[in-house]
């Protein structure tokens, strides 16, 4: 009895490293569609979460040595507080994301957690520490379900209810053939752009890291859904430190900063409202924006 005990708890065991190990996979998948270059220093410690406050000191990073893409980039994200990134396609949102995740280093400068270098530290505790809706998501060739639940493998059955609630999936869940167990991807259900991004985003709720960063999470959204996801994400958002790259200013207007960004240099700091004021970049956006609301 003792014996088949053993080899069964095993099994569990390795099965959920490997379970772990896929949810980083696919979150590196999922931001950068390529393996991370950069490997832990021998004396990396584990992140020491206080707040989750964020700074990057003047960074700069280029993919190629002669194609700069962020040049001297500097904010800080306090503790609990909401960040906006806002700036025309291009402009290095997606790869500020990418840095912060430590799928590269940068090239001058550094970016700091609670004070702590990014670089010595452990990929594994900055990953763990940090739950990612990215901008094209990766989903896996098994249930529903099983995908959602990938976000944290030691949920409870309830936790994942939650979360597909709160992701405004259940109407979709429930008009499939085998419900949350459909299997999904190339041998099963095909996914819309918008049911990937609710599915993100159950996973996110689900693992409920202390930084949230959000990567145009509810572009491909109808309005009536995104109002109400939006509610659950702000709910989840309360105490935890959140970036979110947007692309429609009306979902950030509430953000205690809002950086804008062009050509990979911050040139626009502020809230909504001191944005507004300057009459620059961000207003100029802001009008365009309002307009093509009022056409559509
Ligand atoms: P945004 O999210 O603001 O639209 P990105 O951060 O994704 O912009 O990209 C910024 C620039 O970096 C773009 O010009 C893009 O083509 C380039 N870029 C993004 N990823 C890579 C990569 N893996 N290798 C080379 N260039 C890249
Ligand atoms: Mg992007």
């Amino acid at each position: 009895m003792l014996q088949l005990f053993i080899p069964l708890n095993f099994l569990g065991f390795v099965y959920r490293e490997i379970k772990r190990s896929l949810t980083d996979l696919e979150n590196m998948l999922g931001l950068l569609n390529q393996h991370s270059s950069v490997i832990d220093k021998p004396s990396a410690a584990e992140l020491q979460i206080r707040g989750g406050q964020i700074s990057f000191s003047q960074v700069s990073f280029a993919y190629q040595a002669n194609r700069p893409i962020l040049q001297n980039c500097s904010f800080e994200l306090a503790p609990g507080r909401k960040l906006a990134i806002v700036g025309t396609s291009g402009a290095g949102k997606s790869t500020i994301a990418r840095l912060l995740f430590r799928f590269y280093d940068v090239q001058q400068g550094a970016i700091c957690i609670d004070g702590q270098d990014i670089r010595d530290i452990s990929q594994h505790s900055l990953r763990s520490a940090i739950a990612v809706v990215p901008q094209d998501t990766v989903l896996f060739n098994i249930s529903i379900r099983e995908n959602i639940h990938y976000g944290r493998p030691d949920a409870t059955e309830q936790e994942v209810d939650m979360a597909i609630e709160a992701a405004q999936l259940r109407p979709f869940i429930q008009s499939l053939p085998d419900g949350d167990q459909t299997l999904v991807g190339e041998r099963g259900l095909k996914v819309s752009g918008g049911e990937k991004q609710r599915i993100a985003i159950a996973r996110v709720l689900l693992k409920n890291a202390p930084i949230l960063v959000f990567d145009e999470a509810t572009s491909a959204l109808d309005s009536g859904v995104e109002t109400a996801v939006l509610q659950a994400l702000k709910q989840l958002a309360r105490n935890h430190s959140t970036l979110v790259i947007a692309h429609r200013l009306s979902t950030i207007t509430d953000a205690d900063q809002i950086l804008v960004l062009d050509q990979g240099r911050v040139v626009e700091q502020g809230t909504h409202q001191q944005l507004l004021q300057q009459q620059g970049h961000y207003a100029r956006l802001w009008r365009m924006q309002q307009a093509e609301q009022s056409h559509s």
